[in-house]
């Protein structure tokens, strides 16, 4: 094998760790993250609001349900002071339990609120566990997303270990020099196919024909010499017999 064809093998290889590089860095699996966060976070913002409203509804509950409360240990309190013989005069007996029936009616109306208030948190916090819900579903989506990337990586990796590996007894067998003009030709095209073969009278790289008199002076050269397509401008290797 000359140079020039471990040389074109060292193309082929490079352009498949450029793929790889390239896979790397468009993985479906990220794209399929970054939906996820972006749904997470819609998601979030939209509980947030509905928490505001449900922790509103319950904090006045729980204020009223205090007052509740009080109201109840007063008309108790009221209720024993009634019985325990203190009050003799059957006028402030009478007093008191006007009073003792007005904090009653009291207490019932905040009951009623109460109950009113629990009636309108209700479908928030069924609203709320649904958010929690899909929270949790895209989460685990999230989970299963990020193995299958790490897997996804490690075969890369793998992949290109193994090229590198390959590249590397490859571009041994070219010679230093040629090896060099053909890195720095990838490294100006950006990672472009440097060199091509002339096949059946065309350049591999463009497809295009060479003259007569051009393939005649590559056929009277020797076999390792390096042309130039004089189409498209890449190092051109071996001539097939063809030609
Ligand atoms: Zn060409």
């Amino acid at each position: 094998m000359s140079s020039l064809d471990s040389l074109l093998s060292v193309q082929d290889l490079d352009t498949r760790l450029d793929q790889i590089e390239h896979r790397r860095g468009h993985l479906p699996e990220d794209e399929k993250l970054t939906e996820l966060a972006s749904s997470l976070s819609a998601l979030t913002e939209d509980r947030s609001g509905v928490a505001i409203q449900h922790h509103d509804l319950e904090r006045e509950q729980k204020r009223i349900e205090d007052e509740v409360a009080s109201l109840d240990a007063k008309a108790t309190a009221d209720n024993e002071k009634l019985y325990d013989g203190s009050i003799t005069s059957p006028k402030d007996a009478g007093a008191l339990q006007d009073e003792i029936a007005s904090l009653r009616r009291r207490q019932t109306q905040l009951e009623d609120d109460v109950l009113e208030l629990m009636e309108q948190a209700e479908p928030l916090g069924a609203t709320l566990a649904k958010f929690d819900a899909k929270s949790a579903e895209l989460d685990a989506e999230r989970g299963r997303v990020d193995a299958d990337r790490t897997v996804a990586l490690a075969e890369l990796d793998a992949e290109r270990s193994a090229i590198r590996t390959e590249r590397g007894s490859k571009a041994a067998e070219v010679d230093v020099e040629l090896i060099e003009r053909y890195e720095k030709l990838r490294s100006r095209s950006r990672g472009g196919i440097v060199i091509g073969r002339i096949e059946a009278g065309r350049c591999t790289a463009c497809g295009l024909g060479h003259s007569s008199m051009f393939l005649d002076r590559v056929k009277a050269a020797d076999a390792d010499e390096i042309h130039q397509c004089e189409e498209c401008g890449v190092m051109l290797a071996a001539v097939s017999s063809d030609s």
